[in-house]
């Protein structure tokens, strides 16, 4: 009997941007589990499977269920937002799972990718990606990650920026990059490839912290980040004139 479960990325809200790997994992599984947001995002794939979906806090029961799943014999997938690797499950399923559970880990496309696109092309110089959620790291972990932005001069893709109970971190990151290179661009991108996706792009001094939340990410460019055309770039180097 096969033991297979998978990791699946689906992507940041398109099924167009779901890969074609990601599609066939779900259809040839038996049983679906993820959290329910992302249950809806992929429900015309799912029919009549049977689905274990659960809200925020839910995680490590999830994962067993896929586990407790998997071990039947039925063939299941574990599904993520964006890539399953990045603040996703993927890690926790690895350290959960007996060994005779085949794994299979499938990329996504992760929301600093997709955010990327629909403002330009920013990210094409070196890129740091950080999480503002305190909630399972520390607060001054973060803080020198900030910092270690500021020293190497990284564009930066800031996941989880802002909820209804911890706001003020945000302002802390920009302002540190404010102080320590000065009135940077950037970008929110809220509910992107979603049908509600709102796009803001200004400099760090009009920063509008009101319009970020859970559904957004944001990307600050690094000192050489320039405006073109409504996109932000961030140039390679190469000699274009
Ligand atoms: N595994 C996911 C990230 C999960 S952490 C990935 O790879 O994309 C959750 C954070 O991801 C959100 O708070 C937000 O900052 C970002 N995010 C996920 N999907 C998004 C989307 N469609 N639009 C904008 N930001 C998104």
């Amino acid at each position: 009997m096969a033991y297979k479960l998978f990791v699946v990325g689906i992507g940041p809200g398109d099924l167009e941007l779901l890969t074609i790997k990601a599609k066939r994992a779900i259809e040839e599984s038996y049983a679906i589990c993820g959290y329910s947001t992302y249950i809806q995002q992929i429900e015309g794939l799912i029919k009549d499977k049977t689905v274990f979906s659960n809200g925020m806090g839910g995680e490590i029961e999830r994962v067993k269920k896929a586990i407790a799943f998997a071990e039947t014999g039925n063939t299941t997938s574990i599904i993520s937002g964006g890539d399953s690797s990045l603040y996703g499950m993927a890690s926790v399923v690895i350290q959960l799972a007996p060994d005779w559970i085949d794994i299979e880990i499938i990329p996504g496309i992760t929301a600093a990718l997709a955010v990327s696109a629909r403002i330009g092309a920013p990210i094409s110089d070196d890129l740091a990606i950080i999480s503002m959620s305190d909630l399972l790291t520390p607060w001054e972990v973060i803080q020198k990650r900030i910092e270690a932005v500021n020293v190497g001069d990284f564009v930066c893709a800031i996941y989880n920026p802002k909820s209804r109970k911890r706001d003020w971190q945000l302002k802390y990151a920009l302002d540190s990059f404010f102080k320590q290179r000065g009135d940077l661009w950037c970008a929110s991108v809220k509910n992107c490839c979603k049908e509600k996706e709102l796009i803001k792009i200004d400099r760090i001094s009009n920063f509008d912290y009101n319009f970020v939340d859970m559904a957004t990410t944001v990307i600050v460019g690094n000192t050489k980040t320039q405006f073109k055309n409504g996109n932000l770039i961030t140039p390679r180097g190469y000699k274009v004139v």
